[in-house]
């Protein structure tokens, strides 16, 4: 048995996962993110190891033919995935958070059945909208192709454990933390 419980957090791109995840682990400080690798270029601000693990096309692939992953998916033009050994690790020293998509959601379950699975939704179409665009850090194309699938990953939220709505941060991550509290302490 491990120390720790997992939690794992998805949502459409722009509705808000990596603000609330930031306030929710600045109040839990026993939180422990876990980091996956991309092939995506890192955001302006995002750090190598901290958000996201940047490899290429080329190392993600030897990772995945090495068997590294505990789940990976390919969505909007770029694979990502949870390293197996770093969950496991991270799970011995307390309760660790995912952020990944539906089918990676569905894929740890499917290893972890004790898994937590949250989903946040937005306020409304257009607020999430106007979030993902007001970021000013992806292309045009992106959003669109980012929109386009946000419809399907919100018609999963019927199968995880708990949605929750990110209409205001602060409040968005109390209700996260009452989960996280009521599954882990
Ligand atoms: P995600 O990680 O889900 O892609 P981000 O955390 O990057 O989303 O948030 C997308 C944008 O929306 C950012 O500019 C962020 O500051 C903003 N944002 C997030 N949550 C809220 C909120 N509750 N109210 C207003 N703006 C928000
Ligand atoms: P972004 O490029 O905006 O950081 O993330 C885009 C999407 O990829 C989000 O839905 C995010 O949850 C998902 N994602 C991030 N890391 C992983 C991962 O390791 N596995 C899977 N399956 N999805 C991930």
């Amino acid at each position: 048995m491990s120390k720790g419980k997992l939690f794992v957090i998805s949502g459409a791109s722009g509705v808000g996962k990596s603000t609330v995840l930031s306030r929710v682990m600045d109040t839990r400080k026993d939180l422990i993110f876990s980091v996956s690798a991309t092939t995506r270029e890192p955001r302006s601000g995002e750090v190598n190891g901290v958000n996201y693990y940047f490899v290429t096309r080329k190392v993600f692939e030897e990772m995945i033919a090495r068997g590294e992953f505990l789940e990976y998916d390919e969505h909007n033009d770029v694979i990502y995935g949870t390293p197996a050994g770093q969950v496991n690790e991270k799970l011995e020293r307390g309760n660790v958070i995912l952020d990944v998509d539906p089918n990676g959601a569905f894929n740890v379950r499917k290893a972890r059945p004790d898994a937590t699975l949250i989903f946040i939704m937005p306020p409304s179409w257009e607020v999430l909208e106007n979030r993902l665009r007001g970021r000013g850090d992806t292309t045009a194309e992106q959003i669109e192709k980012r929109l386009n699938r946000a419809k399907w990953e919100m018609d999963q939220r019927f199968q995880y454990d708990y949605v929750v709505t990110n209409d205001q941060v602060d409040t968005c991550a109390d209700e996260i933390l009452k989960i996280i509290a009521e599954k882990a302490d």
